[in-house]
């Protein structure tokens, strides 16, 4: 595989950051994914935006623009002939060569890395036909979850609880209510609506819930955000989780509780539809 480390596309074996790195020591950085279909970058603006807010929460400097990534993501995507996959980017604040709570000099040289992940079939995975199964655990995260800081050993620990359990994932709960799934926006379908938690500094503002929340609009489905409880989520005719790496994943199962007859609903299988549709036409 070429990976992108500060300016340099070299082969993985070669590339280096300094143990010094703040990422490596206070997990000082932020981080973005964004899927490829068919060769082409889906929803690249949005997750540009997004970088660009996470740097400036950090009082980090914006020093790649928009242009500069696109022309970084599409040159891995071809270097590594990546048809369907991720591209994954991290920023972190580098580092003045040791270890120290206060920050380095602000011209000190930030740390970018970018790397592919070919995963061909990417979007008919067997998962979406089937559903997934998830746990709930207590949401112990800090309480800046709006910023994508790549912090993500407590969401890890969710996983590997999961995993025990023979479920897929996990979705985190404070104060009775979901507050997102460990790494993508959680989703309830009660009658003909679709609630999702309100954008707030509690869970990270999903560039896939921003598309899927405009088609379902759009699609004329009633769309209410407000925060929902796990009792109403057991109760719910229907769930579902978004992320960019698995667009519309239906939820079929909540702490052992089957939801509906157990099988993906309608409304999680025709917005994956709609959102593998539209983005595969607006990619770029
Ligand atoms: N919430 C969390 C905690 C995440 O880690 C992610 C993605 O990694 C998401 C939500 C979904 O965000 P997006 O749709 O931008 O991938």
């Amino acid at each position: 595989r070429t990976v992108y480390v500060n300016g340099e596309y070299l082969p993985e074996t070669e590339a280096t950051v300094s143990v010094f790195d703040r990422g490596f020591l206070f997990a000082d950085g932020v981080y973005e994914v964004t899927s490829v279909l068919g060769g082409k970058l889906i929803d690249f603006d949005g997750h540009a935006a997004r970088l660009e807010r996470s740097l400036t929460e950090l009082d980090m400097a914006v020093r790649l623009h928009r242009d500069e990534l696109l022309e970084i993501h599409r040159e891995l995507v071809t270097r590594n002939d990546i048809e369907d996959g991720l591209v994954y980017l991290q920023i972190t604040r580098g580092s003045d060569g040791d270890r120290d709570f206060v920050y380095p000099a602000e011209d000190t040289p930030q740390t970018v890395v970018l790397f592919t992940q070919s995963k061909p079939g990417l979007a008919d995975s067997p998962a979406a036909k089937k559903g997934i199964r998830v746990i709930s655990i207590p949401d112990l995260r800090w309480d800046r979850r709006d910023i994508k800081t790549v912090q993500l050993l407590y969401p890890s620990m969710g996983k590997m609880a999961a995993k025990a359990e023979g479920c897929d994932d996990a979705w985190m709960i404070e104060d009775g209510k979901v507050t997102e799934g460990t790494s993508n926006n959680a989703y309830i379908v009660q009658g003909n609506s679709i609630v999702t938690r309100e954008l707030s500094t509690d869970i990270l503002h999903g560039i896939t819930r921003a598309a899927v929340l405009r088609f379902a609009r759009e699609a004329q489905m009633q769309v209410e955000e407000r925060a929902f409880t796990l009792d109403e989520a057991k109760a719910a005719d229907e769930a579902f989780v978004t992320s960019a790496s698995t667009f519309v994943m239906p939820v079929v199962e909540i702490d052992g509780v089957a939801l509906g007859d157990g099988t993906p609903g309608p409304v999680a299988r025709r917005l994956r539809e709609i959102y593998l549709d539209e983005s595969r036409k607006a990619a770029i």
